[in-house]
């Protein structure tokens, strides 16, 4: 008997896709957490049913939360990462030699517990062993607000908004965001579908822009996820995503990306005029 994993996208549309067998299944005090072998996709986390990631194509989701707010800043020594327990993110900061510290904060240790033990090409920075990756098991709400002027980079890489990431996507946070990261910091946020979501982005972006001078979108190819048309929200205090841009460390890297590029870099804040619309003041 064939098994078929189906998310809804909407209420007559989704992504399904036929799975060998389960590897986990479970909940904790915060969500269902699911993690399945897929035929195509290799091994996928699920969380209350919907996809987190897929060993596939999760290379582009972290490349591009990380990346190019890394080859901006002009010296990203502290990072912050909230949320992004399947470890994946903080994989990518890993890459940069020059971050002294990435501190990832995810409410849930049961994802952090089961992405070590299921997910080991994304979670092997966060078992403890890496020096210059700290773990804390707090609330990302709860945890910026004793911050103060102590961040380069804070990359939120947040489930939807809705359950416990809800008070993620709020001005309130993006406020305390902003007293956390230092004179010239940058904070990056996954900012769903512009197909799927305008209204939930025309929200977030006015509540970015209420905190933020600089407050860009840009965007990537993500097959698993609602359209495969997903963003990210750029937001600074001082640094322009393509002003800024430091073309010729990116292009200088040691490191090898499947999707980022110093090219990549810029186009991706190139926009449909759709895209544009959703965010527009
Ligand atoms: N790439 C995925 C996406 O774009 O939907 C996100 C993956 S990552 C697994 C999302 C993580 O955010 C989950 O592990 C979830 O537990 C965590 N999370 C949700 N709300 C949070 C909060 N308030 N503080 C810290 N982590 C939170």
């Amino acid at each position: 008997m064939d098994l078929w994993y189906t998310e809804k996208h909407s209420d007559n549309v989704g992504i399904t896709m036929k799975t060998t067998r389960t590897l986990f299944s479970g909940k904790s005090e915060y969500q269902q957490l699911d993690i399945v072998e897929t035929l195509e996709f290799g091994r996928m986390m699920l969380l209350d049913g919907l996809v987190m990631v897929t060993e596939r194509d999760e290379f582009i989701y972290h490349e591009m939360i990380v990346h190019p707010a890394l080859f901006t800043h002009p010296n990203p020594k502290k990072v912050l990462v909230i949320g992004g327990g399947d470890g994946g993110t903080i994989r990518e900061i890993m890459k940069h030699p020059e971050v002294e510290l990435a501190v990832l904060c995810e409410i849930d240790g049961l994802v952090i517990e089961k992405s070590i033990e299921f997910l080991p090409s994304m979670a092997a920075d966060i078992d403890g062993n890496n020096p210059r990756v700290k773990l804390h098991v707090d609330d990302g709400l709860a945890y910026i607000r004793e911050q103060q002027n102590e961040f380069d980079i804070i990359l939120v890489d947040s489930t939807d908004p809705i359950g416990p990431a809800v008070g993620l996507f709020e001005k309130d946070f993006y406020t305390l965001v902003f007293t956390a990261l230092k004179d010239d910091g940058i904070m990056i946020a996954q900012s769903e579908s512009p197909f799927y979501h305008a209204v939930i982005q025309k929200i977030m972006y006015r509540n970015l822009r209420a905190v933020f001078p600089i407050v860009e979108m840009y965007q990537a190819f993500i097959p698993t996820y609602p359209s495969g048309f997903w963003s990210f929200a750029f937001a600074s205090k001082t640094c322009h995503p393509c002003n800024d841009f430091d073309h010729d460390r990116s292009a200088k890297r040691n490191f090898h990306t499947r999707y980022y590029n110093q090219d990549l870099h810029l186009g991706a804040f190139m926009l449909p005029t759709f895209a544009r619309d959703n965010i527009a003041e």
